[in-house]
């Protein structure tokens, strides 16, 4: 039996960016590849941030894409619940575990107190204030506080939040699947907050004990996460346990300039960055479905930003994908989106599907232009127009 297990784990923020569809992608690749299971895990921590319906779109964007899940809040699976705002009790356990043995501590320093740290370092020159190993013994925290005086706050149910004891002057190693040995210094990490004051888990904490619980062999994500990494995998370490084998893909870089695409970089150049359409109040955000793409054309350039499989072949469905798809052919370096190369993608797909099969799926779009046509007339459209669109 195989033992890989991979989760794509989308926080229900808003809609699912292109992006977070090829991080899916490549895990679902990835699981397939080896005979593993595909899952879904819904990240809902951050109550501030949470988006109505957000949810619903990232299952409909998987489902049109054809990445069919293994386990997942509708699937269900041995390792469930699969959202996490119904895992909390296993959370607030493993906080207090840490606790108990010394890896974290109770921090009662206000918002305001801590604003007021930032703001005095900020006046004295130096921009950059973290609660770490040089501070940490300035502040309110069961570190600073008698057993007495702490009990004390807790007793008067004082807010606190659970903070990481990030050990002093070490070095923290692991092997990234597609970039090799990383390393950081734990000097530059800060004392990150694992439980907050309203009694949820932050993304760190609920991530490492989430992938942990659910026997995760790969977390395949974003390098947006690479920093995070060294802190979870001294969580790890804090639990006593075995990190997963870690694999960061490359950003997708707007069309020119500098920096990660974005979903206004659509608006503005005119392509979707969306899987399916999306309504936010008044505004519309295109989709690649409601823009004529085919499943199988989006997956292949999807695929194909930040992946090649060393051979000229760049027509590719799914199944090949599968057959093809390889970590250790991801690309370090960001990947420019090109809207061109995507409908060559999309076209060459379109090229090879049965004349007949687009024209019942061309139908609808001529109805919309206005143009009621039979399903001759369009049948014979299609077999002139096709190689041409
Ligand atoms: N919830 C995180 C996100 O929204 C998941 C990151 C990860 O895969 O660890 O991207």
């Amino acid at each position: 039996m195989s033992t890989v297990r991979v989760r794509f784990a989308p926080s229900p923020t808003g809609p699912l960016h292109i992006g977070g569809v090829r991080t899916a992608l490549y895990n679902y690749l990835f699981a397939k590849k080896h005979n593993g299971t595909f899952i879904l895990r819904v990240e809902d921590t951050d109550q501030t941030r949470y988006v109505p319906g957000a949810e619903d779109y990232i299952k409909q964007s998987l489902n049109w894409a054809g990445l069919e899940l293994d386990e997942g809040p509708d699937q269900g699976g041995e390792f469930g619940p699969y959202r996490q705002s119904e895992r909390k009790a296993l959370y607030a356990e493993y906080t207090n575990t840490l606790i108990d043995n010394g890896w974290a501590y109770r921090a009662f320093d206000t918002p305001e107190e801590l604003d007021a740290k930032r703001e005095a370092a900020k006046a004295a020159g130096n921009h950059s204030w973290q609660y770490d190993s040089t501070t940490r013994l300035e502040m309110k925290n069961s570190l600073t506080l008698s057993k007495e005086e702490e009990a004390t706050f807790l007793a008067a149910g004082t807010p606190f939040a659970v903070r990481f004891k990030i050990p002093k002057d070490e070095t923290v190693e692991f092997v990234d699947e597609i970039r090799g040995k990383v390393s950081f210094q734990t000097n530059v990490l800060d004392d990150k907050v694992l439980y907050k004051a309203d009694g949820m888990p932050t993304y760190h904490m609920a991530n490492v004990i989430d992938d942990h619980h659910m026997a995760i062999s790969h977390v395949i994500r974003g390098e947006e996460w690479l920093p995070s990494t060294p802190l979870h995998v001294l969580l790890y370490k804090a639990f006593g346990w075995e990190h997963p084998a870690f694999a960061h893909l490359p950003l997708i870089l707007k069309p020119q300039g500098q920096g990660k695409l974005s979903k206004r970089d659509g608006a503005k150049f005119g392509f979707p960055v969306f899987p399916l359409v999306w309504q936010d109040g008044e505004e519309s955000w295109a989709g690649y479905r409601e823009t004529g793409f085919y499943p199988d054309g989006f997956n292949n350039m999807l695929a194909f930003l930040g992946w090649n499989p060393g051979t000229d072949q760049e027509i590719f469905s799914l199944e090949e994908l599968i057959e093809a798809f390889d970590l250790e052919k991801v690309s370090k370096s960001g990947a420019r989106f090109d809207y061109d190369k995507a409908k060559w993608f999309n076209q060459q797909h379109l090229i090879q599907k049965d004349d007949e099969a687009i024209a019942i799926d061309a139908h609808p779009y001529f109805a919309e232009a206005g143009m009621e046509l039979s399903a001759e007339t369009i049948f014979k459209v299609v077999q002139l127009y096709k190689e041409r669109v």
